[in-house]
């Protein structure tokens, strides 16, 4: 007796699929109740929602972890999230000195430092070499084919890494332990002109993330190529760039034009206050791949013939939308909501619903809704930045 009545005191918070309207019924089980309570638009989603949408999130959380002395990494790929063509993402930790191998791979890099510092070190095409240090909200990109490394710095440093191509795989790209593995040691010899026991301790397979030690001054590094340095920074400093302010929260963009090397990745960092949202709009260049940084929010994902699906997201987790999906992201926490948008673009782009109907005739707006002089009189005061957000109620 005292048993069931435990059990029912516990359940008092528990969320049942069961609508406002009453429609669904109690889950009896068995189920996730942390994820129930974490999902909460799915688990009742809310009535608007219908039709077919694929699934459009994935958390790392729930990603394989490559564990290695030095670091770990752990990836976001269509293995994971098949609908996530076109970009593929990375999470990667590196300890004081821990070192991402030499390497290199037929996509392009994109990368945020999310905390601590790091050396990236990169040679171009015509020998122009590049090393410099990275913290906490700058950028790198390395051009595909291009190769490069990341030692973490003092204190380590914690990473996201974002591919041109969701087929991609930090497991399966092209490093140098793994091409030394895998030539004759009399290839080796006769290629750098030493002996063959020269090579008599290289690894015998790729080396991936490995731990050394700190290393000195970038000063102490500088290696001095005759070609010079390459013309267009491999890094920029992002969160350093001043924001775009609007009511509710703020976005740095940075694409080809403030970051000319990064061609073939376009992002914004977004800020949305507690209440606030990222107003509706879509993108009329290319699917957007999200990384939630902080807080938590919800999207519905809009894709025409009556199909429409509300995923909720927290730090951690990627989200995506296919090209020109509509979409809007609402901060449903009571912290600060900060998530990456990111696509596989030169160029930052988007439509606002906003903005297309207060620049439409309104006689079109009204009777095409057949809405009001309430929302035709909104329309007219709104003002728009690059990027939008309303104050919600
Ligand atoms: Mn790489
Ligand atoms: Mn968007």
């Amino acid at each position: 007796m005292e048993n069931k009545h435990r059990t029912q005191s516990a359940h008092t918070n528990v969320p049942q699929p069961i609508r406002s309207d009453g429609a669904g019924a109690t889950d009896l089980g068995p189920r996730d109740i942390m994820r129930d309570i974490e999902n909460v638009n799915m688990f009742v989603p809310p009535v608007t929602d219908a039709g077919l949408i694929p699934n459009m999130r994935f958390s790392f959380s729930d990603t394989h972890m490559q564990l290695n002395h030095g670091g770990w990494s752990r990836e976001i790929t269509v293995r994971e999230l098949p609908i996530a063509t076109t970009l593929a993402g990375v999470n990667m930790r590196l300890t004081p000195g821990g070192v991402r191998e030499l390497h290199w791979h037929q996509q392009a890099e994109w990368a945020y430092m999310l905390y601590g510092r790091a050396r990236i070190t990169s040679v171009d095409q015509q020998g122009r070499n590049f090393i410099a240090d990275v913290g906490q909200g700058d950028l790198w990109y390395f051009p595909a084919g291009i190769p490069h490394s990341i030692q973490g710095l003092e204190d380590g440093c914690e990473f996201l890494l974002v591919f041109d191509d969701g087929h991609f795989s930090d497991l399966s790209t092209l490093s140098i332990s793994d091409w030394f593995a895998h030539t004759p040691k009399e290839v080796l010899s006769a290629n750098f002109g030493v002996p063959e026991s020269a090579f008599s301790c290289i690894p015998s397979k790729q080396v991936y993330i490995y731990q050394d030690i700190v290393p000195g001054s970038l000063e102490s590094q500088e290696i001095q190529s005759p070609y010079g340095t390459i013309p267009l920074s491999f890094k920029h400093q992002l969160l350093a760039q001043t924001p775009i302010r609007t009511p509710g929260g703020s976005v740095r963009i940075v694409d080809s034009t403030n970051f000319p090397i990064s061609k073939t990745i376009a992002a914004a960092l977004v800020e949305i206050e507690p209440g606030a949202m990222r107003e509706l709009h879509w993108h009329p260049n290319n699917d957007e791949w999200q990384y939630y940084l902080a807080g938590q929010g919800r999207m519905t994902v809009f894709g025409g013939s009556g199909a429409a699906r509300t995923f909720d997201y927290r730090a951690g987790d990627v989200g995506y939308v296919p090209f020109a999906y509509g979409h809007y992201i609402q901060n449903t926490g009571n912290q600060t909501l900060w998530f990456l948008e990111m696509f596989k673009s030169d160029r930052f782009q988007d439509v606002s619903l906003n903005q297309w109907m207060a620049l439409t005739p309104r006689e079109l707006v009204r009777d095409n809704l057949n809405v009001g002089p309430e929302l035709l009189e909104a329309l007219r005061k709104q003002k728009w930045p690059v990027v939008k957000y309303t104050d919600s109620p």
